[in-house]
């Protein structure tokens, strides 16, 4: 139990979150979203989301409004509006009624240099476009052999949690250790559960401990079940299977 989204008190509901990365085509996404489309009935009480690059922000729309799942995107811009080619605003994914967005995935930390305190940012510019920003944090492989995880963790997100407990009651937390994404090596249910207890006592410590924590790096089916038995995993942000609409739904059911 603890204080939901929308700060009243309840249990956390079970969030399952695709995303596609840099993947699709429009006959590709038509066809996974139907099969999403079909299926999303069948998996009971947990709420199915995807991420898809920009340009197919409208064919995800046009094909699943009216559905039980949600929809976002992978990255937006710190800034409203102005000279910035190449970037996309909060309010310009609103236009496309998305409800959530991916920040500081660790591809973008990465290969794009995104900082804590950019992340941080892009967290508040998610706000205050009325988005839903999903703030990704992880180790790497070397800090986790030197044991620096939770050291790690609590640096990326300070400057989140700086941003106060209004704030940050409104967001979703996804802990993603890069060892496990796209490696097909998934932290043991165990080891995450460790990590989310960390994350939520940071989280209590602000006030708001109904906040809730996804787990990400290769997640599939056959370990979802388990994953979400810990009693700080609150859903799953899944890459690689959830471009398989069968084995995404079966994540979500699981
Ligand atoms: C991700 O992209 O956030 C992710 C967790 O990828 P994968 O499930 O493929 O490891």
């Amino acid at each position: 139990m603890g204080v939901s989204e929308s700060g009243v008190s309840g249990p956390r509901r079970r969030l399952v979150m695709g995303n596609w990365k840099m993947h699709g085509n429009l006959a590709g996404n038509a066809a996974l979203l139907a099969g999403l489309r079909a299926g999303v009935d069948s998996v009971g009480n947990c709420e199915v989301a995807v991420c898809s690059p920009f340009p197919y922000l409208a064919q995800v729309q046009s094909i699943l409004q009216g559905s039980a799942i949600s929809w976002g995107a992978q990255d937006l811009s710190v800034h409203a509006q102005g000279a910035y080619t190449g970037e996309v605003s909060g309010a310009m994914l609103g236009d496309f009624a998305c409800r959530w967005v991916l920040a500081g995935h660790s591809e973008r930390r990465a290969l794009h240099g995104e900082t804590d305190q950019l992340v941080a940012d892009k967290a508040a510019a998610a706000l205050a476009a009325g988005l839903v920003p999903v703030v990704c944090v992880g180790e790497t492989l070397d800090e986790q052999e030197a044991g620096r995880t939770d050291e790690v963790i609590a640096r990326q997100l300070a400057p989140v949690l700086a941003l106060g407990a209004q704030a940050v009651g409104q967001i979703v937390l996804a802990y993603e250790p890069v060892w496990a994404i796209g490696t097909g090596r998934t932290a043991t249910p165990d080891q995450a559960q460790e990590v989310h207890a960390g994350i939520r006592a940071l989280l209590s410590a602000l006030g708001v401990p109904g906040v809730r924590v996804l787990y990400g790096g290769s997640v599939k089916a056959a370990n979802a079940a388990s994953l979400f038995a810990m009693p700080d995993i609150d859903g799953a942000l899944v890459g690689g299977a959830s471009l398989v609409a069968e084995e995404f739904l079966r994540i979500a059911a699981a």
